[in-house]
This record gives structure tokens, sequence and C-alpha cells, in this order.
């Protein structure tokens, strides 16, 4: 993997340097992507625009510019204002090679007003040639002045003469191996070819805007207006997305995912599954595991749980997300939905992304529900060989009426009995395919198991109305009582020593404390080696003091049965810190942990931070939570890294985090591209196109019902392929 992206870069590294010599060369690539014949390899430019996701003409016509250049005017050096970037027309007067202070092509040029200076530190002969004395050259630049008259620093350069466009240049976003001027030329030719006709009226946008002659663009008006812009139109319109060439775009993007969506959720609808209408009397499961229960119920909790068994009683798949705080309670939600469906005589599955996560629930649920006499199977991808046939045996038989286990339970060896629930935890950590997997597990025909989905990230609410708009959202918006709040500090590495004697305090007082290392992307060895000291730090810090407390250390690389074995000590108190890299991870459950120690916190995303820190919290004592930060050679965090320790230092509220990240992160991040099955919104911006995202949801099921061939057609057109990832 870290070998593979290694090599990547090399290869990026020496792509680039190639497409930059096209590029300023200019205008040598005549090559046009042509329909690819199976034989013919694919070149580097054609293999460069399927990177982008560029196949169709359609995708070619979509794929809009990132900025323009005004190349449409030439300026009269004499006219030009200093930091001005100006194209300006002019012969070369002179043209060397100097090495001092380091070797550099000067070329003077001049265009009957003034002189220029321009400099190039990397150029190539081709480029020398081209600047040759007595050429006449267009040159777009930034002009400084000085000392010596006008100056450009590596300026771009064509041959002079010839007409000047009379439309803005468009600049696109590109990948290393695809020159602009190959892209421009793709994307025009993709244009010209794709079918542009309206699969709405434009009239049905005016809604949408004060002005309705503005709202009047078709599609055809819109791309060819934004590939090809007057000079004349507002930059800044362009730029900022409010002109109504983009609202064209947007309205038609954000109709296509709701088209989607609503078809995913009517081909849903047409599903069966198994009805699990809840059992009665006092020998049903689902009324033991009440009656056995620790605790009551909070209200959210049993809001929620006869949300689920509304659905899980009807004969249609249920889709349901269970959102909940970190700490709020959704185990023993997942658990008493797990009754009903055993109480109906079928099987249930519960998914956890990691091994400790699924293996946590595990002895939860075995608590709970072996005194009841239920037979629950464990699966995962380290177990022995032995153990694991055992397991696939008991789950096939039916014996087995639960199963917790990580990936290993989707694997296609796994045969259930009648699985009619399944229920993933922290959802957002799996994929589309995965989700898919453990749906299609229930082997009755035509029929599909309940799914229940849990997440400690509570989804922002447009995001609920446009990704998730196929999903019903149970929400746990209450914690059990007897919490205490945590207290969150941000705290600059300088002051480690006060945080490892407050380590010292907590210790003393018969707590435990995790504390975790930071995330070192790039190197697992780094990861290590700073857990192993941090570890012999702390160990040597608490050796110190008077009774003996041990330190555990847990990280990747152990094996699982060690890794295990730490974690073990840990919730039974035999160790009093945890040192751990971020496996740890969501959903470990030690309530006597009181103090939680994130190291380079400036490193964590915003939604990790909160996770990390719902690790304390969980029992009465009053629990802390301290962002250690460092800011490296840097004077101070980067803004985005101070807006996250900020929000984390100003709230507890999950929700609350979640809104913070979607705004500092923006929606695509905050998604991630695995959730989001690559079918981000690239035009519309869910924070400021509440309006139209409103508008494609009441447009969508008018379009799908009255016109379902158009409305086919619009999402093939803005979806294509991925519109199958939508489904899951
Ligand atoms: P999460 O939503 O983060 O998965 P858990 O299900 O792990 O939360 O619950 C956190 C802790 O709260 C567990 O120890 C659980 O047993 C406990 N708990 C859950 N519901 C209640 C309740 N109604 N009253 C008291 N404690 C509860
Ligand atoms: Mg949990």
């Amino acid at each position: 993997m870290r070998a593979g992206r290694a090599r990547s870069k090399e290869r990026e590294w020496s792509d680039c340097h190639i497409a930059a010599a096209v590029v300023l060369i200019g205008g040598t690539m005549k090559a046009m992507p042509t329909t690819v014949q199976a034989a013919k390899p694919l070149s580097a430019p054609q293999k460069a625009l399927h990177k982008l996701g560029l196949y169709r003409d359609i995708d070619l016509a979509l794929h809009l510019p990132l900025r323009y250049e005004d190349e449409t005017r030439i300026v009269k050096l004499r006219d030009a204002r200093e930091g001005e970037v100006v194209q300006i027309e002019a012969r070369v007067v002179d043209c060397e090679i100097n090495y001092r202070p380091r070797k550099q092509l000067i070329v003077r040029v001049d265009d009957g007003s003034e002189t220029c200076t321009l400099r190039f530190f990397n150029f190539y002969p081709a480029q020398q040639k081209a600047l040759a004395v007595g050429q006449l050259v267009r040159v777009r630049g930034e002009v400084r002045g000085g000392f010596l008259g006008w100056t450009m620093l590596h300026p771009g350069f064509r041959a002079g003469g010839g007409d000047l466009p009379n439309t803005l240049t468009p600049i696109y976003p590109t990948v290393a191996g695809l020159p602009q001027s190959y892209l421009r030329k793709a994307v025009l030719s993709g244009l010209a070819r794709a079918d542009l006709s309206d699969t709405f009226a434009p009239g049905d946008l005016s809604p949408l805007s004060h002005n309705s002659r503005e709202g009047l663009w078709t599609l055809h008006e819109a791309l060819a207006f934004l590939h090809h812009p007057r000079p004349d139109v507002s930059v800044d319109a362009l730029m900022d997305h409010s002109h109504p060439a983009w609202q064209r775009l947007k309205a038609e993007e954000l109709l296509a995912q709701q088209l989607s969506q609503l078809q995913a959720r009517r081909a849903r609808a047409a599903l069966k599954a198994p009805v699990l209408a809840p059992a009665t009397g006092a020998s049903a499961l689902h009324q033991r595991l009440l009656d056995t229960l620790p605790f009551a119920l909070t209200g959210a909790q049993q809001r929620v749980s006869t949300e689920i068994a509304s659905d899980m009683a009807r004969a249609v798949p249920m889709h349901r997300l269970l959102q909940g705080d970190v700490g709020a309670g959704k185990t023993v939600v997942a658990a008493l939905a797990a009754t009903l469906c055993m109480d109906a005589g079928w099987q249930c599955a519960l998914m956890a992304p990691t091994e400790i996560l699924a293996e946590q629930h595990f002895r939860k649920l075995l608590a709970w529900l072996e005194p009841l006499g239920i037979t629950t199977a464990w699966l995962t991808g380290t177990q022995k060989a032995k153990e694991r046939r055992a397991m696939l045996a008991l789950i096939e038989s039916g014996e087995a009426k639960l199963v917790v286990g990580t990936h290993a339970i989707i694997q296609t060896k796994v045969k259930f009995h009648n699985l009619a629930l399944a229920i993933i935890d922290e959802q957002h950590r799996f994929g589309v395919a995965q989700r898919l997997a453990l749906r299609s597990k229930l082997q009755h025909e035509k029929m599909e198991p309940h799914l229940l989905m849990m997440t400690a990230t509570p989804i922002p609410r447009t995001l609920a109305m446009s990704y998730y708009a196929d999903l019903d959202v149970s929400t746990l918006d209450e914690l059990p009582p007897g919490r205490t709040p945590i207290v969150t500090k941000v705290v600059h590495e300088a002051r480690r020593h006060e945080v490892i004697e407050r380590i010292r305090a907590q210790v003393a007082q018969g707590r435990q404390v995790y504390w975790v290392c930071p995330l070192i992307e790039e190197s697992e060895a780094l990861d290590l080696s700073n857990a192993t000291e941090t570890h012999s730090e702390i160990s040597a810090a608490l050796q110190a003091s008077d009774a003996k407390f041990t330190v555990g250390l847990l990280h990747s690389r152990l094996p699982p049965d060690e890794k295990k074995a730490v974690m073990a000590e840990f919730v039974q108190g035999r160790t009093a810190v945890l040192v751990s890299t971020t496996v740890i991870e969501v959903g470990v459950d030690v309530p006597n942990a009181s103090l939680m120690v994130i190291d380079h916190a400036e490193r964590f995303g915003l939604s990790q931070l909160h996770q990390l820190r719902g690790r304390v919290g969980r029992g009465a004592a009053a629990s802390a939570c301290v962002l250690l930060y460092a800011t490296g050679d840097a004077p101070r965090l980067g803004e985005a890294a101070r807006e996250r320790l900020k929000a984390m230092a100003e709230t507890n509220d999950g929700f609350e985090i979640a809104r913070r990240d979607l705004e500092i992160r923006g929606p695509g991040e905050f998604l991630g591209a695995r959730q989001s099955g690559d079918a981000m919104l690239r035009f519309a911006d869910l924070a400021t196109d509440d309006a139209i995202l409103q508008w494609a949801r009441q447009e969508a099921p008018m379009l799908l019902d009255r016109h379902p061939a158009l409305a086919h057609k619009h999402v093939q057109r803005w979806l294509g392929t991925k519109s199958e990832f939508l489904k899951a």
C-alpha cells in the first residue's frame, strides 16, 4: 500500500514534468481524443481524462472551468499598472541565459510603448527558440515595476499576431499528464457532440430567481456560456456561482440527485422483507430483556425503539439510520431491535468496522442476551480456522440467532439460515458495496433484510434532505441520566509536563486515563515509535510516584490477541493509563476513565476528536479532555485547525460539532468519498442552495410520475453509471 503510493507519486512527478513542458511550449498538441478502440492502448491524456471521470461527451460538456483568463485584450505596457495581470504583444529585442545568481533565461521585449523583462528559471530549448530575437510574442503575466523597468516572472506566452479570441479563456481543473490545451479541445468537442436537449423546461426554474427573465436559461445556453463567457460578463457572478447559467446547472444537478434517491426509494418499496411483528407476553425475549436491563430506557430510547419496531413490522425492508451522540446508548436500542427479530423466529446480524468495536458489542450483547438463552456467533477475519468453521455452521443451521462481527460477516462463505435484520454500527465507515453485500444475505426469494444503521456523527439537515433523502432517520437526542459534562481544554505542547502531572493526580484518585498519540499518515513506523516513546515517558512519570501504576500500550502492529489483552487489562482497571495510536476507535466503554489526552490534536478531524472525547464522561465522575497541540515550525496553527479546536472547546453537542464540521470542510469532505459513492455534488452547494434543493425535492416526484423517460434520461446524463451507488 505504502510502496504503491510512493510509486504513484514518482510517476505523477514525471508526468507533471512532461505536462509542464507541453504547456510551456504551447500549441504543439494536435491530438484530439477519439473514440477508443479496444485494441489501441489509451494515450496518457486519455487515461488522464478517465481519471477525471470524463468518459462520455456529456461528461466533458459538464466539466466546467475553474476560472477564466482574459486574453481578449492587449494592453500597452505604458498603460499597465503595478501588479496587474496583463496580456501584451511585443517583439523580442534581447534573449540571453544568465548564470548568476542562478541559471535563468532573460528575455527583453518591446511593445512599442515600453519594454519589459521576462525571466524564466526553468525553460526548455524549444522555449528559448520561440523567444529568439525578432520574434513577435503574446505574453500574459503579472507586471512588476522595478529599478530596471517592467518585469514578468514566468509569464505564459505564445506566438504573436493573429486574431484575439472574443470570449474569456476557460481554465479547467485537470490532473498531471493532461495539458490545458488538450483538455480544452476535448471539452469543446464533447460540448459540440453531446445531446443537451432539456429534460425540464427552463421556465420551471423561474421560482429560483427573483428576476424571472434570468431564470430562463436552457442547459445548452448555460453550458455554451460557461465554457465561453463573453468578456463583459460579471466575473464575480461567475465565480460565486450566482449567475443564471450556474443556477441552471445547480438545479439540474440537484434534480438528478433527488430523482435517483426517489428511484432508489421506490425500488426499495417494491421489495419484500420479513414481517417482524412484536411478540407479546412475558416469554417474549423483548420483554424479558427490558425486564432484566440494569437501567430504565430514556424517553429518546423508547421513542426510537418504537420507530424501529413499526418499520420492522412492515413487509417492506426498513432503511433507517439511528443517529445519536457518543454515549447516547445506541447499543441497547440495537439489542432491543434484535430481540424483536429473534422473537419472530429470524436471525439478526450486527456488523462493526473494527474488531475492538465488534468485540465490545459482542461482550455487551452476550451479557444481556446469554442469560435469556440466546446463542450468539462471533465472526472476524482474524479468528482461527477451526473456531470459524464452528461459527459458520452455527450461523447456517440457524442455531445462532445473533451474529456479531466485522466485515467477515459479509464474506460469501457466510450463509445465514434466515437473516431478517442487519445492523451496521458506525455506518459511515463502511462502503456502499459492503452495505449491499450485507443486504444480499437473505436468501429467500425477492426478500431483503431490514437494515438499521447507526452513527454517532449526526447528519446536518441539508444533507439529510439530499444525500439521505432515501433514508428514514431516528435521533437519540437525550443522554442517559447521571452524566457530567466533559470539560475540554486546549493546551499548547509546551505545557505537556503539566498534563502529565494531571495524569498522576487522576491516577492517584483511582481514575483511568487515555492518551491518544498523533495521527501520522505517512508512516506507520513513526506512529509506533511515537507511541512507544510516550508510553515510556508516562510510565517513568508514574513510577516516580509512590504507588505502582501500570501503563498499557495499544497500536496497530500488535497481533489481535495482544490487542485484546491490552484492552481487557484497561477495561478491568488493571492498567491506569492506556497509551494508544488511534486504534482505540469509537465505542470503547470504560466508565472509570475520566481523562482523555489527545496529542497533536491539530492533526485530527473534528468528528474524530469528538468521537475520541466521547470515550470519557461515561461514568458519574467529572471528566476532562485535553487537546494538546503543536504548531511545528509555523508561528501559529492554520485556520481550519484553529476552528476545529475552538469548536471542541466550545461545545460537547455532537449535532453542533457536525454542523461546524460541515461549515469547516464542506459537504464533500464531510461525507467522504466512500460514503458518497463518488456521486458528490459538483455544482450545487448545500450550504447556500437550499432554495434550489427545495425546488428539486418538489419537482422530482412530478417529473418521475409524468415523464418517466425524461427523468431516466436526466439521471443518466448526470450520474451515468454512478447512480447505482446511490441505491445502497
Ligand atoms: P453509544 O450510543 O455511543 O453506542 P452505548 O450504547 O455504548 O452508547 O452506551 C453508553 C453507555 O450508557 C453504556 O455503558 C450503556 O450501557 C449505558 N446506557 C445506555 N442506555 C442507558 C440508560 N437508559 N440509562 C443508563 N445507562 C445507559
Ligand atoms: Mg456505540
